[in-house]
């Protein structure tokens, strides 16, 4: 089969495509034939060799597909079965993957093999952030802040849903009008000088921040607090130097949030919440750009550029 290999740690160039054999079912394991896969920042960081791990291996933690051979004890699914990957065993930049019985969740006929390549990183992080660690309840005003991106528009569908007032920023005209439509009842530009004192005419300060670039934006979350409010960190770029007694005078609480370490107990309430919002058809992912798996590079370049419009997905 065809995958994307990653040789030695670098720039997106050193994703290279290879031919390498097609990996075969353990007992409690099943191979997917990937249809689409989901690019993620993280994918990135891996590539580079910010997070370490040994080489050569496939990227790629998102995917969907069918199911194509199963192990022998695998009962929970059968050859055909259409699924998206929670993470896998052998990566998903690739034409087939190996999954773990339990990495691999249905897609509903309603879904897209892209829109399901699109799933599990950002609508998980999205709910472990504005659920687990957010704590978001109906009523209370939500600031997705980078609301344009995978993540943030998961956000914006899980918060607008549970019944927050979503506020939600974005860097173009167009994120800003794709936040309108995934659910954001207002919507402001992160490149406007004037943003957040609008937030704060608007709204006299939020309940809760979930924050995709921690390093520009922390100090200003905190200023945004109304009392006893929360910022949940999904993503950060760098360092930032933060005023601790604005946090302090307002009883405030910053959360940090890793998908990557969720317990097993998060994991399956993450996936009963996205399979319930599917059904329900209150999620829906957004694919913004798709590239053939064979331009993974020019991928991995466009994931880090300004004007996200939901994901980019690969396929093979
Ligand atoms: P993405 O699709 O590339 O989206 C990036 C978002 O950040 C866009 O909405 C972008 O808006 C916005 N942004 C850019 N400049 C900003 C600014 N000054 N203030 C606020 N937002 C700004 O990435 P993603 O998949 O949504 O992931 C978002 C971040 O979370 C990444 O850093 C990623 O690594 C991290 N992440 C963390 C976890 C975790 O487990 N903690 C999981 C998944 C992702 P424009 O492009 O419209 O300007």
């Amino acid at each position: 089969m065809q995958a994307i290999r990653v040789e030695e740690f670098g720039g997106p160039d050193v994703l290279r495509v290879r031919e390498i054999e097609n990996p075969s079912p353990g007992r409690d394991e099943v191979l997917v034939e990937i249809r689409a896969v989901g690019v993620n920042p993280v994918d990135t960081y891996i590539r580079a060799g910010a997070r370490g791990g040994s080489l050569p291996f496939t990227p790629g933690m998102d995917g969907a597909g069918l199911i194509a051979a199963v192990g022998e004890e695998v009962t929970e699914w059968k050859v055909g079965d259409r699924v998206f990957t929670c993470r896998s065993i052998t990566g998903t930049y690739a034409e087939y993957a190996l999954c773990h019985k339990d990495q691999v969740q249905p897609l509903p006929e309603k879904i897209s093999f892209e829109q399901g390549a699109g799933l599990f990183v950002p609508y998980g992080t999205a709910y472990a952030a504005l659920v687990l660690r957010g704590y978001a309840r109906p009523g209370e005003t939500v600031l997705v802040h980078g609301g344009s991106g995978g993540v943030g528009t998961a956000t914006i569908q899980f918060a607008a849903a549970r019944g927050c007032t979503v506020i939600a920023t974005a860097g173009t005209e167009r994120g800003l009008q794709l936040v309108r439509e995934q659910g954001a009842h207002y919507a402001f530009s992160h490149n406007d000088p004037n943003y957040l004192k609008s937030i704060m005419d608007l709204t006299g300060g939020v309940h809760l921040v979930i924050e995709m670039l921690a390093n520009v934006n922390l100090q200003r979350d905190i200023e945004l607090l109304r009392p006893r409010g929360r910022i949940v960190v999904v993503g950060s770029r760098g360092t930032i130097e933060i005023d601790p007694r604005s946090l302090m005078s307002k009883n405030g609480t910053v959360t940090g949030m890793t998908l990557l370490e969720i317990s097993d107990e998060e994991r399956s309430e993450i996936y009963a919440a996205i399979g319930a919002g599917l059904k329900a058809e209150i999620l829906a992912p957004i694919v913004g750009r798709s590239f053939p798996l064979s331009e993974a590079a020019a991928a991995h370049s466009a994931i880090l550029e300004p004007g996200s419009y939901g994901k980019i997905v690969l396929l093979p």
